[in-house]
């Protein structure tokens, strides 16, 4: 059986994984990618958030980025019931990136992946991890390839940013459930020839379709939509036909949407996810740190998921490189507390969205500007600036708001 030996094995080429491997390799260190899939390939996630874009620029993917042309997004946009709350990044409390990009992911994932080899990284595609083998910090991978032939890669780290595939949660039982109810999300990519009746495609925007039930509309830039229901598995129980005829009713059912996607043309049979949520006891051992989806994946309402998935492997990568120059680390102090934080600062306004608490905020009469500007920072995901009250003191800050504002609208 064939034997190679590297610095760093790193699991999965999609953000994480890129973002992670350029670092690494950067710092002069060997990295061979593995990635089970051909690529381009289909996954979902296509509004990043501002604060992507330093990860990506640290990885060096910011002029391929530039040329392929995205749909640039300034915002994000919330409309109930005729009532409208828009969030502009130029008017975020915290300094940082005002733009980034709405993109389909396949395109996005070849730029990265295609640039990270460019700089020098081999991707062996097509190739899937089937066991990890720990020898103290050492470790020998298994793989197996299209031909179905088995190679072993040594490495002295691994980086596991499988996503969903969750290496190595999986293979050593790392897996542990999400305290977040589950979810499902159907989902489709339309031709928008009436993109003209809604306002600038420059943001995304989330259509509370019932108080639980929400919807996605992402435009890009090549003319086509992304379009998703989500909501608790019950919502979707009672529809009736094929996955088309389903979203295709539940699209004539909100009046937001129902005029502009009328007989658009869907791109593709849409899609169903489900209970995503899911996390793990540790992000980090002896010989290897989980970045991206693998670590937890919380919800899509925020588009949270790139974002916390190249800032992960961003910190992570430049930990890696220091522990490679045997200096000391310490893991838990300088990853996993670092990446909780952020991880807690979404969770509460994930959690707030759903028990309504941020509609009263958002659809508000008569907003004060300054503390819109500071949840707008989190929203484009500058969850670690402590400066921030919405950050620092995330729940109380929210849940005291929305108080304020309900007894506000009552007495009045
Ligand atoms: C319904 C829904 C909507 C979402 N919307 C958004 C959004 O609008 N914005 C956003 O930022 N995020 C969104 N997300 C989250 C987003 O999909 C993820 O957070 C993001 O893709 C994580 O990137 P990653 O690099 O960690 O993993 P991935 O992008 O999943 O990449 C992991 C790679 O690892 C490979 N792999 C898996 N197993 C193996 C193996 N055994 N061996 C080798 N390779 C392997 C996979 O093939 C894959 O290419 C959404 C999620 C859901 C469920």
């Amino acid at each position: 059986m064939k034997t190679e030996n590297v610095d760093v094995l790193v699991i999965g080429a999609g953000p994480s994984g890129t973002v992670a491997a350029s670092i690494i390799n950067k710092a002069g260190f060997n990295v061979k990618i593995v990635e089970k899939m051909k690529f381009p390939r289909f996954v979902i996630g296509e509004s990043l958030l501002p604060r992507c874009m330093e990860a990506l620029e640290e990885a060096g993917f910011l002029d391929a980025l530039r040329q392929a042309g995205f749909q640039e997004k300034y915002g994000a946009k919330f409309v109930s019931n005729g009532k409208v709350c828009d969030f502009e990044f130029d008017y975020q409390f915290t300094p940082g990136w005002t733009r980034t990009w709405q993109v389909p992911r396949a395109e996005f994932d070849k730029i990265l992946a295609d640039t990270v080899v460019s700089q020098g990284v081999p991707i062996s595609y097509e190739t899937t991890v089937t066991g990890i083998k720990f020898n103290g910090s050492e470790s020998e991978t298994t793989v197996v390839d299209a031909k179905g032939e088995e190679s072993t890669i040594k490495a002295r780290f691994i980086v596991d940013g499988s996503g969903y595939g969750r290496v190595i949660p999986r293979l050593f039982n790392l897996e542990r459930p999400s305290s977040l109810p589950p979810r499902k999300a159907l989902f489709t990519h339309f031709v928008d020839l009436k993109r003209a009746m809604a306002d600038q495609p420059s943001r995304i925007t989330i259509v509370v379709h019932k108080p639980d039930v929400w919807i996605w509309v992402i435009p890009f830039s090549n003319g086509k939509t992304s379009l998703g229901f989500v909501g608790s598995p019950s919502f979707f129980e009672p529809l009736k036909g094929t996955p088309e005829d389903q979203l295709r009713h539940l699209v004539s059912t909100e009046p937001y949407l129902a005029e502009r996607f009328k007989n658009a043309e869907m791109i593709f049979e849409p899609r169903e996810l489900k209970s995503w949520s899911v996390t793990t006891d540790k992000f980090f051992g002896e010989g290897f740190v989980l970045t991206g989806n693998v670590t937890e994946f919380l919800d899509p309402v925020f588009s949270s998921g790139v974002t916390l998935a190249v800032s992960s492997s961003q910190i992570a990568a430049n930990l890696v490189v220091r522990e490679l120059k045997a200096e000391k680390v310490d893991w838990q102090k300088e990853y996993m507390d670092v990446m909780m934080q952020g991880v807690d600062v979404f969770r509460t306004y994930v959690n707030a969205w759903y028990d309504g608490t941020l509609h009263t905020i958002f659809f508000a009469e008569n907003q004060d500007e300054d503390i819109k500007n500071m949840i707008c920072s989190v929203l484009a995901g500058y969850v670690w600036d402590q400066n921030n009250p919405y950050v620092k003191d995330h729940e109380q800050a929210v849940y005291k708001l929305a108080r304020i504002i309900r007894l506000r609208d009552t007495i009045v």
